[in-house]
């Protein structure tokens, strides 16, 4: 399998590659990232979970999001470290990577920042080449064309498997 990137937790218990670049990277900058985080805003890679092999004990827990369908976040089992999130709401077979645990997070600069509204006034707001959005953004005219068509063929995979 060729890797574009790689990554791991604090304590390397567990570790990944993922084989594509994501589908889209989002800078989300709502109240719940921010409690999850404890910072001012999580950048997470939208990828194909085909595409991330991981290794090492992961912990999943149960959560809510703004969305109301919830969140199940994967930490690293020994030292905390949260790796990937999976939203009930969006398509299955794919996750949000955290840029942050990639070995270089140079990789994966935000496409979108989302949610700018809920900002705290005094961060920064990333680069982002495909928008600013105060709250979510409409995927169909934001995404390339050929994340559109990954993502549907990996919501197609993961329903017939
Ligand atoms: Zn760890
Ligand atoms: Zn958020």
């Amino acid at each position: 399998m060729t890797t574009w990137a790689s990554g791991r937790c604090l304590c390397e218990a567990v570790t990944y590659t993922l084989s594509h670049r994501p589908l889209i990277v989002h800078a989300c900058h709502c109240r719940d990232c921010q409690r999850i985080t404890g910072s001012p805003f999580v950048v997470n890679a939208w990828v194909v979970e085909a595409d991330l092999a991981l290794a090492g004990a992961l912990e999943r827990r149960s959560l809510s999001s703004g969305s109301g369908k919830g969140q199940e976040l994967s930490t690293c089992a020994a030292c905390g470290c949260a790796l990937f999130t999976r939203y009930l709401l969006t398509p299955p077979g794919t996750v949000f990577l955290r840029v942050a645990t990639l070995d270089d997070p140079a990789l994966a600069p935000p496409d979108v920042n989302i949610y700018a509204s809920a900002r705290a006034p005094w961060a920064p707001l990333p680069d982002a080449a495909r928008g600013t959005f105060d709250g979510y953004y409409d995927m169909k005219t934001v995404w390339a064309p050929d994340s559109l068509a990954r993502m549907r063929a990996a919501a197609l995979a993961a329903a017939s498997a």
